[in-house]
């Protein structure tokens, strides 16, 4: 029986996603996918990595743009700190580094966004430098073959993995190591379900041999979704609508949005012109509030937003709020917006008749 770390990357050779940025060790390129995918799924990030090397093909390219640029190529991405993280970084490569990353994982911490993972997996991966990239895909692999009962969510439990992936990755090569337990966790070792019938790590997996593999990786208990009300305001007045951007520490900070009015339950659309905020906005004006409402729920990680989009039609402009912007219809589309308003761009708007 072949050693693990031998079993896994003899399993990548033959079953290995062929992916563009696996093809190159331009620590830039890999970055960039890296910075994609931490939330997000290969097949939705794919395209994105490509618009970014193809509009930004240097980090210094990246570094000369304006961040609205940036924001607007990431739009429907979400996580949109990783947008401006990823901004902030490459100023700090090409004014710091001269254009050039850092080689070792602890100077590629000190760049802005780049955490453990992001770090080795540079480094490995550009730089061959032996450093396990611990994702989700690696600790659920190490807790399974391994039979780790320690949540890999806490510090212990997560040192217990990197060590064991750290032994792993010693008798082969570093990238090629840190890409084959990735995919494995990815595609056969999966979350639901794996693929043990068909595993070749099935003679040595402790969880498939103890009968434990429904119960690892073992998880310390998850934080409670928070649910927040949001009545999107679409105020036009004749081919004008309105638009503020976000600030402060909430989600979607420096996107753009409709005039919102949060409130702590579900509130009727026809209850909205009863809060101060309405009030405040229309003060002086008699607006027409269509009665047909686009609402939805969007999913956070760790919070559920219950929205609906409200239309309004004014005759004067509204009194609103010093931070709105009148943008045209035909320019709403070149503003960075969170993906629940895109969406409603897409569909919701469409049916406006105005
Ligand atoms: S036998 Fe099953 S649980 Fe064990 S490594 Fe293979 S797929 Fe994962």
């Amino acid at each position: 029986m072949k050693p693990i770390p031998s079993l896994l990357t003899d399993w990548y050779r033959a079953n290995g996603r062929n992916l563009p940025w696996r093809e190159t060790s331009d620590p830039y390129k890999i970055w960039v996918s890296e910075i994609i995918l931490q939330q997000t799924q290969v097949a939705q990030g794919l395209p994105y990595y490509l618009a970014f090397v193809r509009t930004y093909p240097t980090v210094g390219d990246l570094a000369a743009a304006p961040v609205e640029d940036v924001l607007k190529l990431w739009q429907g991405l979400g996580y949109y700190s990783r947008a401006r993280n990823m901004h902030r970084a490459a100023r700090t490569v090409a004014e710091r580094w001269h254009g050039r990353f850092p080689q070792t994982p602890e100077e590629l911490r000190t760049i802005p966004g780049i955490g453990p993972y992001t770090a080795a997996a540079v480094a490995s991966f550009a730089f061959k430098v032996p450093v396990p990239a611990v994702d989700g895909n690696v600790c659920r692999v190490v807790a399974r073959c391994t039979g780790l009962t320690d949540p890999v969510d806490t510090a212990a439990g997560r040192k217990m993995v990197e060590e064991t992936a750290r032994g792993w990755m010693a008798s082969v090569e570093p990238d090629l190591f840190n890409q084959a337990i990735m995919d494995f966790g990815a595609m056969q070792c999966v979350p639901a379900a794996p693929h043990c019938d068909v595993c070749v790590l099935r003679e040595v997996c402790v969880a498939f041999k103890a009968g434990l593999v429904a119960d690892l990786p073992a998880k310390k208990m998850r934080p409670k979704v928070r649910d927040r009300y949001f009545s999107y305001i679409v105020v036009r007045c004749g081919g004008t609508y309105y638009l503020q951007q976000r600030t402060g520490k909430d989600i979607w900070c420096g996107l753009f949005e409709f005039p919102l009015i949060e409130t702590d339950v579900e509130t009727a659309w026809d209850r909205l012109p009863a809060t101060e905020a309405w009030q405040r906005w229309f003060r002086g004006t008699v607006p027409t509030v269509s009665s047909e409402v686009y609402a939805c729920v969007h999913q956070l990680t760790h919070q559920r937003l219950h929205v609906q989009f409200v239309r309004v039609t004014v005759g004067t402009a509204p009194c609103g709020d010093a931070g709105w912007l009148a943008v045209r219809r035909e320019d709403l589309g070149s503003y960075a917006v969170p993906r629940v308003i895109d969406r409603y761009l897409q569909t919701g708007i469409a049916a406006d008749s105005f």
